[in-house]
């Protein structure tokens, strides 16, 4: 079957630079080529087979042949017209290649994807698989940290033992209070000397709260601001805010872990990670407000916890002390934001605010 005229157009035989006059035409699924020089044969090639020019804007349409050859039209709308007139259907691709529109859909539709996958859905994703760890992970990850923090800045607590058990009691009595159905987030507090925290509180992923003998001095004589400090870590226990931190900077190779069962890569990446990266700053909100909600069941206002922050800031302008540097750990307290809105949070903190 002959579709459309046959176009008169140039070939050459891909051996010598001359070009040959020929009428071109498509015969069901082959390429006939029709030189008008008789002692040139008929050259017929499967259509499949032939590298058909993309159709640009501009420019020659120049068609590769299957054996070297080459046909070039100089007039880019003659050829389109011909090509059209063909009924071959246009390939997809080179169509949308075409519209400059089509590009910038692309482009934006691309950018906005990668984006809402890395805004919305790595932090969805990283909470889904922090919270769907096995347990035995989590007190495994826990472990290695602590482990990690002890080499780094953790030394065993010179703290009194009268005193630390004095303070162990009033936190589990604080705890009951709190939560008196028993639904309290299982964790353990312990007590550690940190010349080079000061001090300062964190709390690890399968719920260890550790505090320093530092911080335990500092506010001696207000022990209900300590016990506000261990609620805002136990608020940060309740949202597995540690292995969510963990699994989210270190992403790929918790995704490994949890997809194929393997996770060599992803606790071998928590010690870098756990040393450099902060909570977010919503974390630190729902850790303040459980610390708020804490203080008071138990009957204490949490408008106590500015003491905290006027400590730390006399305790730093007092030159600090030993070796002790701020903002070491970003995932304890001390490097926390103390900022004006934080303190007004806890000043007009009301139970009915929520
Ligand atoms: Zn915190």
């Amino acid at each position: 079957m002959l579709r459309g005229a046959p176009l008169l157009t140039r070939w050459y035989d891909g051996r010598t630079p001359r070009a040959h006059a020929v009428h071109v035409h498509i015969e069901g699924e082959t390429l006939v080529i029709a030189p008008q020089e008789p002692d040139l044969g008929v050259q017929r090639h499967p259509v499949a087979r032939v590298r058909w020019p993309e159709r640009r804007t501009h420019g020659l349409r120049q068609t590769e042949l299957p054996d070297g050859g080459l046909l070039q039209h100089a007039d880019p709308a003659e050829w389109d017209a011909w090509w059209a007139a063909q009924g071959l259907a246009e390939s997809f691709v080179v169509g949308w290649q075409q519209s400059w529109r089509g590009v910038l859909i692309a482009l934006v539709t691309t950018v906005a994807v990668l984006g809402i996958t890395w805004v919305w859905g790595v932090p969805w994703a990283s909470e889904r698989i922090a919270h769907n760890l096995p347990e035995a992970i989590e007190r495994r990850i826990g472990a290695e940290s602590l482990a990690q923090l002890e080499r780094l800045f953790l030394r065993p607590s010179t703290l009194p033992e009268a005193q630390q058990q004095a303070l162990q009691t009033r936190w589990q009595a604080m705890v009951q209070r709190a939560h008196p159905a028993g639904d309290a987030p299982a964790h353990t507090l312990s007590f550690r000397a940190s010349p080079r925290l000061g001090p300062n509180a964190l709390a690890l992923p399968g719920g260890q709260i550790v505090v320093t003998d530092e911080l335990a001095t500092l506010l001696h004589d207000h022990p209900d601001v300590l016990m506000g400090v261990l609620g805002h870590e136990l608020g940060h226990v309740h949202h597995r805010d540690g292995m969510d931190m963990l699994v989210r900077s270190t992403f790929i190779s918790a995704l490994v872990g949890v997809v194929f069962g393997d996770m060599g890569g992803f606790i071998a990446a928590v010690p870098a990670a756990l040393v450099t990266q902060a909570y977010s700053r919503d974390a630190e909100r729902r850790a303040d407000q459980r610390a708020a909600e804490l203080l008071h069941a138990n009957g204490v206002s949490p408008a106590v916890m500015a003491t905290l922050f006027d400590r730390l800031r006399a305790h730093r302008s007092q030159g600090a002390g030993g070796d002790e540097e701020a903002g070491l750990l970003p995932i304890a307290i001390a490097s926390h934001p103390a900022d004006a809105e934080r303190i007004r949070f806890y000043r007009e903190w009301a139970p009915s605010a929520r």
